[in-house]
């Protein structure tokens, strides 16, 4: 057996989306940080687990649920118009006593739905599931989100409670929809008055933070002028929402010079994190850093996104080269997530897991940060659904998302 935790997690997010079985979950180290967590609720979660284990999988359904942006998203440095949203999968899990559950599960549909049936069909849900630690290995990943919500909804508790109920009442939300829109369309391009625009709605729906896309300059305009106007339009936003907290995210679409000039070239305005300036390395993070100490910024690195390997991350970890660890909640699968955040957090990382794409992965991650802690902020990706109630979670008057007493994860299907 390899002792080098490393060495195990070296999983990329493409590997992830690939596998078809939840095998992975084991990639993560267990940490003392969990083993205390464990034994510290070890007599709530057997009573719970005792009531779970009284219900039985009568069957799996599949339905797409819809899901979508409020404005047109357009262009991030790496990749062309997001579009509007859409519809999402999902998977329902029912039980013999009438109890429901139901979670995001990208890549389903109704065979796979089938399947899931006729393999766990009269299983006790405890075969698929412990509360203090998550899914089992032999269940598959996108069963994760389903049935924490069902171990929920049985329990009559939210799912942060099952988790330890460690994190703060309020967690600070950010809008990630501030995209490249002074540049949609290319052909006619409205400036960065639609930027601006698009941003005080985000500020009206609640938001005090908010993310803004750079690196204009990798394919979209000229180098150059597109370096400046990244800059003109953080400077700008800051100027016009001042209670705003920002932060910015190149997608890896910066060198590391272009990421000092940036830096540069936003003066004072403080941004909580820099994300995916470059393809995270040891070098380019170990004179961000220098620079970042140079010049008095107090901004964080944040990285481990796209197709993160987490050995690499690891490394940069080990160095104190990252501050803020962004793997996906889905990509890296809500019990992985159990099981990585009290292990970063022994470590001194704090976490913002990346939820782009959908409002179903904004609300499980703000679980996360409820139920564990050490979580900097909760990316929000604003949706509306005539099929997914969401009105627990939107800000509040100060920008944050906060706990519920709903039972799972507080999201009613219509
Ligand atoms: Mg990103």
């Amino acid at each position: 057996m390899n002792s080098n935790p490393a060495t195990k997690i070296q999983i990329s997010r493409r590997d992830f989306m690939k596998s078809t079985t939840i095998g992975a979950v084991t990639a993560v180290p267990l940490t003392a940080g969990l083993v205390q967590a464990r034994a510290d609720n070890h007599a709530e979660h057997g009573a719970w687990n005792e009531i779970l284990t009284g219900h039985k999988i009568e069957r799996i359904e599949f339905r797409s649920v819809n899901d979508r942006y409020p404005r047109l998203v357009g262009r991030n440095s790496g990749k062309g118009v997001h579009g509007y949203g859409g519809d999402r999968p999902a998977l329902i899990v029912h039980t013999d006593r009438g109890a429901m559950g139901w979670g995001y599960a990208p890549g389903a549909n109704k065979d796979q739905a089938h399947n899931l049936s006729n393999q766990f069909q009269d299983k006790p849900l405890t075969n698929l599931l412990n509360t203090a630690t998550g899914i089992r290995d032999s269940v598959h990943k996108q069963l994760d989100f389903a049935l924490h919500d069902l171990a929920g909804n049985i329990l009559g508790i939210p799912v942060y409670k099952m988790l330890g109920d460690k994190g703060p009442d309020k967690v600070p939300t950010y809008s990630g929809m501030v995209y490249f829109d002074d540049i949609e369309p290319l052909d006619k391009p409205p400036g960065i008055e639609q930027v601006l625009f698009n941003a005080g709605a985000d500020r009206a729906f609640g938001y005090r933070q908010m993310k803004i896309k750079v690196g204009r300059g990798r394919q979209w305009m000229e180098h150059g002028a597109g370096l400046t106007r990244d800059i003109e339009v953080t400077r700008e936003l800051a100027k016009t929402y001042p209670d705003v907290t920002f932060l910015a995210d190149a997608n890896d679409g910066f060198s590391l010079q272009d990421t000092f000039d940036y830096l540069d070239g936003i003066g004072d305005v403080e941004l909580l994190f820099m994300e995916e300036p470059f393809r995270e390395n040891i070098d380019g993070f170990t004179k961000l850093r220098k620079y970042l100490k140079d010049s008095g910024k107090k901004t964080y690195i944040a990285d481990g996104e796209a197709d993160p390997n987490q050995r690499e991350l690891d490394d940069l970890i080990a160095r104190g080269l990252l501050d803020v660890h962004l793997t996906d909640t889905w990509g890296l699968g809500f019990t992985n997530w159990r099981r990585l955040l009290p292990s970063l957090e022994k470590r001194g990382v704090l976490t913002s897991p990346h939820t782009w794409g959908t409002r179903l992965k904004t609300v499980y991650t703000a679980h996360l940060a409820w139920g564990l802690g050490n979580t900097l902020t909760v990316e929000g990706v604003t949706c509306f659904s005539k099929d997914i109630d969401y009105s627990l979670y939107n800000p509040d008057q100060e920008g944050n998302l906060v706990k519920n007493d709903a039972p799972g994860f507080g999201l009613k299907l219509k």
